[in-house]
């Protein structure tokens, strides 16, 4: 446990400056997934082709790159009312991409990015960089308003075209488009004060107070039945209450779910809260209390699995995590989370299930943290491509090097490992 826990605050501290930090987490992102697909969808994104990445940056924000790329910021997604209103920020960002305004972000500038992208997981993959509240908060500080900076500036004019675009694109995925007016409300209620200050001729954004009026003139000009389809919001809130439980502090939390509050999502955001604090009994208690009320939920189980693995409980966590998984057979980062808990517990046939799980999840999704658990689970010369990937993923091109060349001084030359280290030191 030591070992872990010094190694990877060791690599998450030492993340390139101006990185663009992104969260990966099984239930967020297939949540977001099936509340997008159909705004992707209205703009000819195919459902498979489409990525969403959670931004861990706390401004309320989005943007699309490369044109199937959606980046969605936790500031957005912890504060935004409802599923309708996120439809709409997407589809507002997807306008912009079919206006054609993305011609300033050049292919180079995506890959830069993309390149910079440092990936982190919630869950176990923060217990084991943490295991305590303070640096549990200290690891997910975010990159801190990278993409607005440099990517994002569009006149005026550019915004309004988007906007039309988004009524059209939402209509389209029969999706109401009022969810936009929902978002420029919240956006005035967080802005407002700021806006009040600035000059209406010298600012390239539109007032919001400006794009209400235009977009709500735009949907009184469309011609629609009125039955869209509508969208159970209970998912998401349960998604926003863990990313709350992991990223604010306890008080925050408490000030978003007081005790007072006892439905799901508050019950799971400050069982999140307690486990991160270290009140390890009061967060498996409340996450039983969970899965009493609904046992399908795998991710009840993921949670239940991090918190006896957290406890020392390395059978339990195991059975918690199996039974997740048993519900969501495509779920990477809890197939790592498992591997990470066989590992540690090395009984026998625990590593070879653990290798098989790491490559599991690995085709599904690469991620440093399964990497750096096939590191630790190898011991054959393969342990050194797992690193020079892990390290890769990190964008730490020295550390990459090394450990691929390491790895191809151990390896036979036809093994496939040894030609993926090659592909790292070409780069
Ligand atoms: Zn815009």
């Amino acid at each position: 446990m030591r070992k872990i826990f010094v190694f990877l605050i060791a690599v998450f501290l030492c993340a390139p400056a101006g990185a663009l930090s992104v969260i990966n987490d099984t239930e967020a992102e297939k949540v977001l997934h099936k509340i997008i697909t159909p705004v992707a969808l209205a703009a000819d994104i195919p459902e498979n082709r489409l990525k969403i990445h959670i931004v861990n940056d706390d401004d309320f924000n989005a943007f699309v790159s490369g044109g199937e790329d959606v980046f969605i910021y936790t500031g957005l997604l912890t504060r935004i009312k409802n599923t309708n209103a996120l439809q709409a920020v997407v589809a507002h960002e997807l306008g912009h991409m079919i206006g054609g305004h993305m011609q300033q972000m050049s292919a180079r500038m995506d890959a830069e990015m993309k390149r910079t992208m440092i990936i982190q997981a919630l869950g176990i993959g923060l217990m084991v960089a943490g295991g305590n509240s303070s640096l549990g908060a200290g690891v997910l500080a975010g990159a801190g308003g990278i993409a607005q900076q440099s990517l994002l500036s569009f006149s005026r004019d550019e915004e309004r075209v988007a906007d039309d675009f988004a009524v059209d694109l939402l209509v389209r995925a029969n999706v109401n488009p009022a969810g936009l007016i929902d978002v420029f409300e919240q956006m005035q209620n967080i802005t407002g004060a700021a806006e009040a200050k600035i000059n209406k001729n010298r600012t390239n954004h539109p007032l919001t107070a400006e794009r209400i009026k235009n977009a709500g003139m735009k949907i009184s000009q469309i011609k629609h039945n009125g039955k869209y389809k509508t969208y159970d919001d209970k998912e998401y809130e349960l998604v926003r209450a863990k990313l709350i439980g992991y990223l604010y502090t306890e008080r925050q939390i408490l000030d978003k779910y007081p005790y007072r509050a006892t439905d799901d999502a508050a019950i799971y955001a400050r069982a999140i809260g307690n486990m991160r604090g270290g009140a390890l009994t009061a967060a498996r208690d409340a996450t039983q209390d969970l899965i009493q009320r609904n046992k399908k939920n795998p991710y009840y189980y993921e949670l239940l699995g991090d918190i006896e693995y957290q406890m020392g409980h390395y059978d339990d966590a195991v059975v918690a995590y199996e039974r997740a998984l048993k519900l969501d057979k495509n779920a990477p980062q809890i197939q790592t989370a498992l591997a990470l808990v066989l590992a540690e517990r090395g009984k026998p046939g625990d590593n070879a299930q653990a290798i098989e799980l790491c490559k599991t999840s690995l085709l599904a999704m690469p991620a440093p943290l399964t990497y750096w658990v096939l590191a630790k689970l190898y011991n054959d010369g393969r342990e050194y491509w797992a690193l020079a990937e892990f390290y890769n993923m990190n964008g730490d091109a020295k550390k990459a090097t090394r450990f691929a060349k390491r790895a191809q001084q151990k390896l036979a030359k036809d093994s496939p490992e040894y030609i993926k280290a090659g592909d790292i030191l070409e780069k």
